[in-house]
């Protein structure tokens, strides 16, 4: 730390991204991106924009905001778009959250949570999950607290019932509730149809997973036009153009491009079902995910030593070390083959030790 940093941030511990290592060719499912490439129609629509780089972007995103209005159902004033999910997380903590109005989230939940709140001074309660690592929607009736609840749930993969967050919603009518619907595509329940009836609610979505554009950084909101008003006027006081001129093409493209969409998707979970399916025979005990990626443990083999072993093999996966998910590791969903490669591995590991 320099002698210039304020002291206000002195305690801050940032969040540990997945690794993005470049000293070999790793089988990546460490960070839930996709197996697949962006879309051909994104990919040639952000080609085409790049000719017009030496102008700044429209801070609006109007031709994007349109595109997904339409596509999702909701009016222009509703959406709200930003650098990846990331960002709109930070406007909703700002926005929202301060010392009368507290955050609150799971104990085991999207590691960015606690780091925005600290990042923004807002003091924040974690509810522990049960013991199968299931959400307790009582403990977040009538919280008096802003609820950021990420579903399908991270790192576990487990969907919340849509008629759940509907009574959190609803019973919470002076605070946001912010649905952080990031791998929603693969298998939940979407609340966006609430938005009408809650104004309340804030869902935000990322085309980091399910589109396939991580490294383009496109994340949105959707909600009642206050709080989309609240968050843009935070928007345009931090980074006005935190959309680049490519990404927003690339969005269009893969918002149009329906079909490849659905295919992605589509292989995606099928891939995680086989993939369950091997690693059960395996004798690996895991959630029931909803998402892109799953939560594993194996009895005779530890957290730790699962993740070692495949780094070696140049297979990288999530390990989290803390005490309660110390014994399991989030893998993404690869492709057919990476997957296949990640079973092969571990039937060595168990083949060894047995
Ligand atoms: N929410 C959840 C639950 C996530 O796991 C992630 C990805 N790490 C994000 C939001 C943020 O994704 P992005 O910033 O790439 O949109």
């Amino acid at each position: 730390m320099s002698r210039f940093f304020s002291q206000k941030f002195a305690s801050l511990i940032p969040y540990t991204p997945g690794e993005q290592p470049r000293d070999r060719r790793y089988i990546k499912l460490n960070t839930n991106e996709s197996p697949f490439p962006p879309s051909p129609l994104a990919q040639r629509l952000a080609r085409q924009e790049a000719g017009d780089l030496q102008l700044y972007s429209d801070p609006a995103c109007a031709v994007l905001v349109q595109t997904a209005a339409e596509y999702f159902g909701v009016e222009p004033e509703e959406l709200i778009f930003t650098n990846g999910s990331d960002d709109i997380l930070n406007f909703a903590m700002m926005a929202f959250c301060d010392a009368d109005h507290p955050a609150a989230f799971p104990d085991v939940t999207y590691g960015f949570y606690p780091v925005l709140a600290a990042l923004n001074g807002v003091p924040f309660e974690e509810f522990p999950l049960r013991e199968d690592f299931t959400i307790r929607p009582e403990d977040y009736t009538g919280a008096g607290a802003t609820i950021f609840l990420a579903n399908p749930n991270a790192p576990t993969g487990i969907a919340l019932p849509l008629s759940d967050v509907e009574r959190i919603i609803a019973s919470n009518p002076d605070n946001v509730v912010v649905v952080d619907e990031a791998y929603v595509d693969f298998g939940g329940e979407s609340c966006l149809g609430l938005i009408k009836k809650y104004d309340n609610l804030l869902v935000t979505r990322t085309f980091s997973k399910s589109r396939s554009l991580a490294g383009g950084r496109l994340g949105f909101g959707m909600g009642n036009r206050n709080l989309i008003r609240d968050l843009n006027t935070l928007r345009y006081s931090a980074n006005p153009y935190c959309v680049n001129r490519m990404t927003m093409m690339a969005g269009v493209g893969a918002i149009l491009d329906e079909a490849y969409f659905r295919f992605c998707c589509g292989g995606i979970v099928k891939t995680r079902e086989e993939t369950a399916e091997k690693l059960k025979t395996l004798g690996f005990e895991m959630t029931d995910s909803a998402a892109n990626f799953l939560f594993i443990r194996h009895p005779r083999v530890g957290g730790m030593e699962l993740y070692r072993f495949l780094y070696e093999k140049g297979i990288l996966i999530r390990h989290f070390e803390t005490p309660r998910l110390k014994d399991y590791n989030r893998v993404s969903v690869g492709s057919e083959e990476e997957m296949r490669s990640l079973t092969e591995a571990l039937a060595e590991l168990l083949g060894e030790k047995a």
